[in-house]
């Protein structure tokens, strides 16, 4: 029996893929979800899905490249439901490229997303998760955050990153766990930022041949959270079997 009902959980990029899933799952479970993102009607139509099934989905405008916006997520959160016990930090990005195309405004969207949009959402909920002794921040990596891959350097970047942070963060914290996600190649709109349309080809026709759904990765989040608050699952990697 996994210990997940009324945990009071914030996901965000909340409105595709992994992160829907997330919430979809976490909802069935009796979590009580803050969900964030910058397209806010999709994010209305999965809260009005969690509602229609009884569940509780507060819907916050948000992105995570502004630290004001993260800060408001969750304060929000914690002003409607009266703490934070899980931040979710899945919101990501993935614009493949050569490091010799040279495309320096989509490595920095990756460093802002997938790094600083992390570390807003741990500056934002960590005083709260200090102050209740208790929380529990779960930051979606990827094995692109273990292993190098060319026309990845950046995304590996950005997600070694992830990995890096969350060790010195669980390490220092013993007042709560910290959980890193590392997902293979799972169905989800992440290719979308391909902005160079023969890679995303290649990419969608050659790599992401075999694909987990997303309710796969949602189930380890929810593994993950919903242990005993004495058991911390650091590290959880979820590949498709036939994945190299
Ligand atoms: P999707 O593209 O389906 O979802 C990405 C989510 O991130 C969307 O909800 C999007 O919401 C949100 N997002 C992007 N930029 C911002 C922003 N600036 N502010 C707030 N939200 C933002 O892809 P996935 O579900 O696959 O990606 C989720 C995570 O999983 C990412 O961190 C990704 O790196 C990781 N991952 C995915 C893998 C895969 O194969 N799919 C493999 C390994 C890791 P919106 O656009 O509405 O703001």
């Amino acid at each position: 029996m996994l210990n997940i009902r009324d945990k009071v959980i914030a996901i965000t990029g909340a409105s595709s893929g992994i992160g829907e899933a997330t919430a979809l799952r976490l909802a069935e479970h009796g979590a009580r979800l803050a969900l964030g993102a910058r397209r806010t009607e999709r994010l209305e139509a999965l809260a009005a899905r969690i509602r229609d099934c009884g569940g509780d989905a507060l819907v916050q405008p948000l992105d995570v490249t502004r630290r004001d916006q993260v800060e408001r997520f969750i304060d929000n959160t914690v002003a409607t439901y009266g703490r934070l016990d899980v931040l979710v930090n899945n919101a990501g990005v993935m614009p493949l490229s050569r490091m010799v195309d040279l495309k320096v405004d989509e490595w920095e969207r990756m460093v802002d997303v997938n790094i600083k949009g992390v570390l807003y959402g741990i500056a934002a909920a960590l005083p709260v998760m200090q102050a209740q002794h208790a929380g529990h921040i779960v930051n979606v990596s990827s094995v692109a955050g273990r292993h190098v891959f060319p026309t990845a350097a950046v995304y590996c970047a950005s997600k070694f990153a992830v990995h890096a942070l969350s060790e010195g963060l669980r390490q220092e914290s013993p007042f709560m766990r910290v959980t890193v996600i590392a997902p293979g190649a799972v169905e989800s709109e992440l290719t979308g930022t391909i902005s160079d349309p023969v890679m995303k080809k290649e990419v969608d026709e050659v790599f992401r041949r075999d694909l987990l759904p997303a309710d796969a990765i949602a189930r380890a989040i929810a593994y993950a959270i919903g242990q005993p608050d004495d058991v911390d699952v650091n590290e959880l990697v979820v590949r498709p079997t036939a994945q190299a």
